[in-house]
């Protein structure tokens, strides 16, 4: 089997820019609103689609009119749905400030998403016959346990985005072949700011980790072998909104496809640079001709 399962979170981003942040009791004005499809596990789903996989998504929406939403925008990326419940009570929410000097600050609600603490018989079902399990931290930590183990146990490979950065249960590890963190949750999973450090590190506990190091590419490390660096391609950043979730989603469909790791590297790569010259997060990622393309 070639086809990827995603177990993860769908939110919606609520996104309002403003010329600085409100302190607390502070009313400010903002100057424009957006709403953004997002979660972890829906970015994931749609860049694997994107480039060419074959998309099942587990997870959950709200009965609200963005779980509408966002179920119609896996499903328009060609995301079978089938398993994505719709969970009584509001969908998954982030609600974003941004300021004129482009920080921002977070809030975000689960939603639908803390609804998934375990898995169906039918969730099972999938997660066994899938060639490649991809799996994210914005569900409870119980139910991307049990999906990992579930994989673990039929033989699928599993992939994770330990992101956003918490502690990771021993179990989770134990059944994780390949761990994809960018340096901040490297480092905060081990301690150490060095990549390289960091990803030895964290070579004790899984046997394979890509640490991604934005406009400077990524590092592969294996247990038994030497650290390979991959460079990003030179591109002028407009928005990198999702750079991390395009990277997870296409390195899952290469691997899938069964493509050595260092050609898988290179198509993510290719598509994350692809998906940070352009605005947005799952309307920016590429689509397999343009990654093809690139690569050529
Ligand atoms: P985000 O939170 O923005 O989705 P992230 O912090 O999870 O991203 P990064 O390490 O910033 O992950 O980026 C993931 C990958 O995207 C990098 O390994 C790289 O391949 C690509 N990338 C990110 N930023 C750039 C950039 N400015 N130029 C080229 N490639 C980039």
């Amino acid at each position: 089997m070639t086809g990827i399962v995603v177990l993860g979170s769908t939110n919606m981003d609520l996104v309002a820019y403003v010329p600085r942040a409100p302190a607390r009791g502070e009313t400010v004005t903002g100057r424009a609103f957006r709403t953004v499809p997002g979660g972890k596990g829906a970015n994931q789903a749609v860049a694997a689609a994107r480039a060419g996989g074959e998309v099942a998504m587990i997870g959950a929406v709200g009965t609200d009119d963005f779980g509408v939403r966002l179920r119609a925008v896996l499903e328009h990326s060609g995301v079978d749905t089938d398993l994505l419940r719709t969970a009584e009570g509001p969908s998954g929410t982030a609600h974003i400030v941004v300021d004129d000097e482009g920080g921002n600050a977070i809030v975000v609600v689960p939603g639908a998403n803390g609804s998934v603490t375990s898995l169906s018989h039918g969730d099972e079902a999938l997660i066994a016959t899938a060639g490649l399990l991809l799996l994210q931290l914005e569900l409870p930590l119980s139910a991307v346990t049990e999906g990992a183990a579930h994989a673990r146990a039929a033989g699928v490979r599993t992939v994770l985005t330990p992101a956003p950065a918490r502690p990771l249960p021993p179990e989770l590890l134990a059944a994780t072949d390949l761990l994809v963190p960018n340096e901040h949750e490297a480092a905060a999973l081990t301690g150490r700011t060095d990549p390289h450090a960091a990803a030895r590190a964290l070579l004790d506990a899984v046997p394979e980790v890509v640490v991604t190091l934005g406009a400077a590419g990524c590092l592969y490390a294996a247990r038994g072998a030497a650290p390979l660096a991959v460079p990003a391609p030179r591109v002028r950043a407009v928005d990198t909104t999702a750079a991390g979730d395009t990277f997870a989603g296409v390195l899952a469909v290469a691997l899938a496809e069964g493509r050595p790791v260092p050609e898988a590297l290179a198509r993510a790569g290719t598509a994350a640079a692809l998906s940070v010259r352009r605005e947005g997060a799952s309307t920016s990622m590429p689509y397999r001709a343009e990654i093809e393309a690139a690569l050529a």
